[in-house]
């Protein structure tokens, strides 16, 4: 199975777990995470016309998709991972999408960023959903004075993000992110991955991030979380 083959199979997969939920597959967007893989790997996907891609580190964004965005210019880039304050200017210039806003110094950092390139990335509040240490995301506790930091920054919040815990039922933690989302009337919820997409869209992800059902299996990575 080549990673075009992946891709239309999980499109198909998207579909179906839409149809079981009741919803409209058009408002899914499937993120093909190509954090680790070359882009002679990604090429074919953007020839497929997959619009979507995810990456979890500026560092290797900003050495591989430049080239590619200025040969495919309506790609959409997201930053899944997690965000140093000073890597803040680079990846509002370089990110379409950024998903692990976690902490005030973060919000400050991006609306001034913002502010100086005149770029405004949608951003996402990464939650730390099953209250893990190790996780990345902000607690449960101080969700909602973030929302309000960010707001009162002007910060362009659509949705809410998370992570669930392995080896865990991850559908209530979905529920839990989904309940926190229209608390704070955030229409986009950034949940699922290959292993769980289909739960995530049962409990009304928008955006589900998938990368090793696309592009096969990656080396092991001590920070991937
Ligand atoms: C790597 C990664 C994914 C994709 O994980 P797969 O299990 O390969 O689908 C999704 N979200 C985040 C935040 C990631 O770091």
């Amino acid at each position: 199975m080549t990673a075009e083959d992946n891709l239309r199979a999980i499109n198909q997969a998207i579909s179906q777990a839409a149809e079981r939920a009741e919803r409209k597959a058009a408002d899914i967007t499937l993120i093909a995470v190509s954090k680790t893989h070359a882009a002679h790997e990604i090429v074919p996907l953007l020839d497929a016309r997959h619009v979507h891609f995810g990456e979890n580190r500026v560092q290797e964004a900003a050495a591989k998709w430049p080239p590619l965005k200025a040969l495919y210019p309506h790609t959409v880039l997201h930053l899944i991972g997690a965000l140093q304050s000073n890597k803040a200017a680079e990846a509002v210039r370089l990110f379409d999408v950024i998903h692990s806003l976690d902490r005030p110094r973060l919000v400050e950092a991006l609306a001034q960023a913002m502010a100086e390139h005149q770029r405004h990335p949608e951003v996402y509040i990464q939650v730390n959903i099953g209250d893990e240490p190790q996780k990345s995301g902000v607690a449960l506790e101080t969700l909602e004075s973030l929302v309000a930091h960010a707001r009162s920054l002007h910060l362009p919040v659509v949705g809410l993000m998370c992570i669930p815990p392995v080896d865990i039922e991850p559908a209530p933690y979905f529920a839990l992110l989904a309940k926190l989302a229209r608390r704070y009337n955030l229409p986009r919820l950034s949940m699922g991955m290959s292993s769980d997409f289909d739960v995530a869209i049962q409990q009304g992800a928008t955006d589900v991030r998938v990368g090793s059902a696309i592009f096969g299996p990656r080396p092991p990575a001590t920070d991937d979380l």
